[in-house]
């Protein structure tokens, strides 16, 4: 779970050399053929100490019959959604484009925090820069990413933002003690009018209180401190917050990247879905980011009270979660009406429920029994005659629930060998609908 900076930007400007610079010269190739399929671009990057993960936009699939001005906004608005840290690129060279203030304009809009790279600057910093103050995003950064000039002054960007956000998620996964009174925090999340608002509005009643920014919270985590039925919780909520705050409504639209803050900094995910229009794609990559930051996740379908074919429609949402979302298999869906009330106690259950098996623990004594007795009934193959073999088990960490096996030749193990392993966990230490983290380690 790293930081995570996308590079945007319109052809040509030099991503792919950046990328390159940042992730190191394996993966991606700089690509002068237009029309070249391209693969998603994506890897760990690293500057000095830092360490984060970097998304080449121009490999990220969108339509092909998409026009550029098309393809830019859809890219622009995918990365937004993706990164924590979007690293605008234009061409010095070139100077700004229509296309760049188009890009620029989402950019803001979105409220993501953005860093304005100025490509191609290599001996000509006054003149390269200056023009791109007119973008509105802030100080450019002149570089070159082909010699290799700006990096430091990346790095001093970046620094302050990944430090920030390594603290507030050690205080997520790891947090000095298991406080029974530190606030349980969730995020609601969703599409817009699915009826996040009046959620939040309706678990904070009267009882409302403001709290952050605060040390060790990122900037723009912003959490709302309540006691909900005798249990506090901290509730990072998206659209429901800005429109409390009266922020430009215009914002509302494109929340996306509050969503994956808010995902990040939650222990638990509450998804609200309207029982009209549940598992759309929006929501789906949600669900999955939330999986994918190993966060528990609790699928609320509201406006219940709308609903007149109740049964038949729950047994369409199971099956759609299920067939949709298989790596959230077993996790709550629970139905709600934020407008009435009804269903937030079955829903206040559910979050504590997923709140203690994503906490939970299981002792290495019963751990290695289990695995003995998986082993023996199911062995792992014998590549080449000789049988992989797994010796001992331990969980290293719980937040998610987090497993290390030693394994004689981790590299031959099948993958489904582990989803084995791990279909098994769930089953027999009720770990059901949280991530399981599940390693192999080299060892005899
Ligand atoms: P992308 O389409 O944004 O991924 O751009 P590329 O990384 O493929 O670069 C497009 C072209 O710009 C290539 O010919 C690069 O060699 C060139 N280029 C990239 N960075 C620099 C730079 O810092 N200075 C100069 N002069 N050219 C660069
Ligand atoms: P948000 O954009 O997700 O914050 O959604 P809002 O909370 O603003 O709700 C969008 C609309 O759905 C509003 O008109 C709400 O009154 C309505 N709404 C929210 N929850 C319910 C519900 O449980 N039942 C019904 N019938 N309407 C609801």
């Amino acid at each position: 779970m790293a930081y995570t900076i996308a590079l945007i930007g319109r052809p040509n400007v030099g991503k792919s050399t950046l990328f390159n610079r940042l992730v190191g010269r394996r993966i991606a190739l700089v690509d002068d053929q237009p029309g070249v399929t391209r693969d998603l671009r994506e890897g760990d990057g690293r500057i000095g100490d830092l360490n984060f993960r970097v998304i080449d936009t121009a490999g990220l699939e969108i339509a092909a019959d998409q026009s550029l001005p098309g393809r830019m906004r859809k890219l622009t608005e995918r990365a937004v959604e993706m990164a924590d840290c979007c690293l605008f690129m234009t061409d010095a060279r070139a100077g700004v484009t229509p296309a760049d203030r188009e890009v620029a304009d989402i950019l803001r809009r979105a409220g993501a925090d953005v860093l304005l790279i100025c490509n191609k600057a290599e001996g000509r910093v006054a003149d390269a820069t200056h023009e791109a103050w007119s973008l509105g995003i802030g100080e450019p950064i002149p570089v070159s990413a082909e010699h290799g000039e700006g990096i430091q002054e990346i790095y001093a960007a970046l620094q302050p933002r990944i430090d920030e956000f390594e603290a507030a998620l050690e205080a997520i996964e790891a947090p000095d003690e298991a406080d029974e009174d530190r606030p349980l925090q969730i995020a609601v999340v969703g599409r817009p009018n699915a009826g996040k608002s009046t959620l939040v509005n309706a678990v904070l009643g009267e009882d409302r209180l403001l709290v952050g920014p605060e040390a060790g919270i990122t900037r723009d985590a912003i959490g709302l401190e309540t006691d909900w039925g005798g249990r506090a919780f901290r509730i990072f909520d998206t659209a429901g917050l800005r429109k409390r705050a009266r922020i430009d409504e215009k914002l509302e639209k494109l929340s996306a990247s509050d969503a994956v803050r808010a995902v990040k900094f939650a222990e638990v995910v509450v998804l609200l879905m309207d029982a009209a229009s549940a598992f759309e794609t929006q929501d789906l990559r949600i669900a999955d980011l939330a999986e994918r930051e190993g966060r528990a996740v609790v699928f609320a379908i509201n406006k219940w009270d709308l609903e007149e074919a109740r049964g038949a429609r729950l047994a369409e949402l199971k099956e759609m979660q299920e067939r949709l979302l298989p790596q959230l298999s077993g996790a709550p869906l629970v139905t709600v009406s934020a407008l009435t009330g009804r269903g937030l106690d079955r829903l206040r259950g559910a979050v504590l429920d997923m709140h203690a098996v994503w906490n939970k623990r299981v002792t290495t004594a019963k751990l290695n029994q289990w695995l003995g007795a998986r082993v023996e009934a199911h062995p792992p193959p014998a590549p080449s005659g000789r049988r992989i073999r797994l010796r001992y088990m331990t969980q290293i960490k719980a937040r998610p629930p987090s497993f290390i096996v030693s394994c004689s030749k981790p590299e031959d193990l099948p993958a489904s060998y582990s989803r084995f392993l791990v279909n098994g966990l769930r089953q027999d230490f009720g770990l059901k609908g949280v991530p399981i983290r599940l390693s192999m380690r080299k060892g005899e």
